[in-house]
């Protein structure tokens, strides 16, 4: 059964490490990112997108193959369906369909309709046993069509949106999505620092985890982070597994282009990077 997110990072965030959302966008990347939760006993959550809920014929769609998998699966560890950067009409799509946690971005909105609508949600997420993920400030990257430089979120801005009683927060701290440019700067460690002396327990959470260095991310679950976005490194792998598959001729082989054969090496390239995802922020065996 799907539940919260509440639950697994208020565990996260006092225990010191960070629960990975995966991004799914098919059966595979699904399978895939379950089967690496259940062998590493870790708990996880499901990021879905607007575009990836479109793509697999919406949302609907999306909660009957995560139930049936877990189900299937015998899946024990604690499973989150979270929608990704959702828009207000995509939060209640999601809240019907049966998701178990939504995030509003809310992001390019005016600050008090951003405030208004939040609080709506919040409302409507608690009685429903849902989890909600608010964002103050934008995460730059390609998502936006230019890769900028990453925005530092406004640290009492954040607790404002904190207080409205949203279980966890996204805050710009240099981060973006995408491949990160050359000439990037880093993380700002002074506003994560300064964004969790203000809001306390409040699980944080980081976007655009791709491509951030391992030392960067244990140093940002030390200051609060306690939920890491990663999406763009599990496609890499996937093109990457499937693309030796092709080049080497396998396909051509006997029954290679049979998809339960053509699809197994990018699948099992998206298990492995999940894996490491979950050993670098230290998930394992705290289902
Ligand atoms: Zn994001």
């Amino acid at each position: 059964m799907l539940v919260s997110a509440e639950e697994m990072l208020k565990k996260a965030k006092a225990g010191h490490y960070a629960v990975g959302q995966f991004n799914i966008n098919n059966l595979e990347w699904t399978k895939a990112a379950l089967s690496a939760a259940m062998e590493l006993n870790s708990p996880i959550i499901l990021g879905v997108s607007m575009g990836a809920g479109k793509y697999m014929t919406g949302y609907k769609t999306v909660v009957g193959m995560v139930n049936g998998m877990l189900e299937e699966m015998n899946v024990k560890v604690p499973v989150a369906l979270h929608l990704d950067h959702g828009d207000y009409e995509g939060c209640k799509k999601c809240i019907e369909a049966g998701f178990s946690s939504i995030m509003f971005d809310g992001s390019h909105l005016p600050i008090q309709e951003n405030i208004e609508k939040t609080k709506e949600l919040v409302a409507i997420c608690r009685d429903k046993g849902m989890s909600l993920e608010a964002e103050v400030g934008s995460i730059g990257g390609e998502e936006d069509g230019v890769v900028g430089k990453g925005e530092c979120a406004d640290p009492d801005e954040c607790k404002k949106i904190a207080d409205l009683g949203v279980t966890m927060l996204a805050a710009g701290i240099g981060n973006i999505h995408g491949k990160y440019p050359d000439n990037w700067e880093g993380l700002s460690f002074e506003t994560l620092d300064a964004i969790q002396k203000l809001t306390g327990d409040m699980p944080l959470v980081l976007h655009g985890g791709t491509g951030i260095p391992e030392d960067m991310i244990k140093k940002a679950i030390s200051l609060g982070v306690a939920k890491i976005n990663v999406n763009t490194e599990c496609q890499i792998s996937f093109a990457a597994g499937t693309r030796k598959y092709i080049e080497s001729g396998k396909d051509l082989v006997g029954k290679g282009f049979d998809p339960r054969k053509l699809l197994v090496p990018g699948t099992d390239a998206i298990k492995a990077t999940v894996v490491e995802k979950m050993k670098l922020f230290g998930s394992v065996d705290k289902a």
